[in-house]
């Protein structure tokens, strides 16, 4: 049985690694600050032994007393609407927030595993894009406060790692979808959902041409974990290869749900990345990982757990249930 703490661990991604380390049998302790993390994602873990609750900010000081084998550091607002909203908080948990993980993970002797993200690649010149390309980012844009934030996180770790040995790994994550995405959050498979399920117009910005790769959590888990368990540091690609283009999940979520909703095109976000499709040759060959569950059954599932989200219409609240 190991002792790990996730930071995040109530958001999204993070309550999905949460639910199955400690049904692993492992002592897992999870950090968040709840800006975007929610005790309904681990209201049902709050009675297990092997699960603790630490209510916390990265970007503050802390110390945790006794043993710690492994950190998981999501901790980190992701949806662009969020993060461009609260960019000072994004920008200090990629970095503040990292610096203090691995100061623990040092002193504690534990692997430290940093999730990065595609934005890494910015604008890409280079399509799809692998971990060697360095990406095409707007260092002064309105992303910077995420995407040079999470590459200074990875340059941070790189740093410690090679002065100081610690035990570092880095993923760069893609689109990722499932149940517990925030029906508020802004992210595109949300507002689909939400807007189809209700019949509002569905907001497509620009011509939806552009494209992203989406990857379903339980996948993208089963990737944080065997990343974990190897003996790489990284940075490895973890996304769905298959590339959709906006337009063309708009159509599946609509059919999906069977929707009323119109389509309306909405002026195109700064920044916003014309393409996106990660080359995950890497993880493929060296962690055998692959995702395997396909866009329309990613997609069912997530649509039935919005369905059953009590306040859908509240969605402008960041606490929307
Ligand atoms: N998008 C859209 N309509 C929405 C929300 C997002 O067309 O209501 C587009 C957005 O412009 C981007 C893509 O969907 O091109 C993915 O956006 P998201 O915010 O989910 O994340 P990103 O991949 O940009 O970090």
């Amino acid at each position: 049985m190991k002792k790990i703490l996730v930071t995040g661990g109530a958001g999204f991604i993070g309550s999905h690694l949460c639910d199955t380390l400690v049904e692993k049998g492992n002592k897992v302790m999870c950090m968040d600050n709840f800006a975007t993390g929610h005790t309904y994602h681990i209201s049902h873990l709050l009675k297990k032994k092997n699960f603790k609750l630490i209510k916390h900010d990265v970007i503050k000081h802390f110390f945790i007393r006794g043993r710690i084998d492994q950190i998981y550091h999501l901790a980190s607002r992701a949806s662009p609407v969020d993060y461009q909203k609260f960019p000072t908080s994004t920008a200090l948990s990629n970095s503040i927030g990292t610096y203090n993980l691995v100061k623990l993970a040092l002193k504690k002797k534990a692997t430290l595993l940093f999730t990065s993200t595609s934005e890494a690649y910015g604008e890409p010149k280079e399509h799809p894009q692998k971990e060697s390309y360095w990406g095409n980012v707007n260092p002064v844009g309105v992303r910077s406060c995420y995407d040079e934030s999470k590459r200074f996180g990875e340059a941070l770790l790189m740093a410690f790692h090679r002065e100081m040995n610690a035990d570092v790994k880095i993923v760069r994550i893609f689109n990722t979808y499932g149940p517990r995405l925030r029906p508020g959050d802004g992210r595109v498979v949300s507002n689909f959902i939400r807007q189809a399920l209700t019949d509002e117009p569905i907001t497509i910005y620009g011509d939806g041409k552009q494209t992203r790769s989406f990857c379903y959590v339980n996948d993208m888990i089963r990737g944080l974990m065997m990343m974990m368990e190897s003996n790489y540091v990284g940075p490895k690609n973890l996304g769905n290869p298959r590339e959709y283009t906006i337009l063309e999940l708009a159509k599946t979520i609509k059919k999906l749900t069977g929707s009323k909703s119109k389509f309306i095109f909405k002026k195109m976000p700064e920044d916003d990345p014309t393409k996106r499709q990660p080359d995950i040759s890497k993880a493929r060959e060296l962690l055998g990982w692959k995702p395997e569950i396909e866009l329309k059954d990613g997609l069912k599932r997530t649509i039935e757990w919005f369905k059953i989200l009590p306040l859908i219409k509240n969605h402008n609240n960041n606490h929307d249930y």
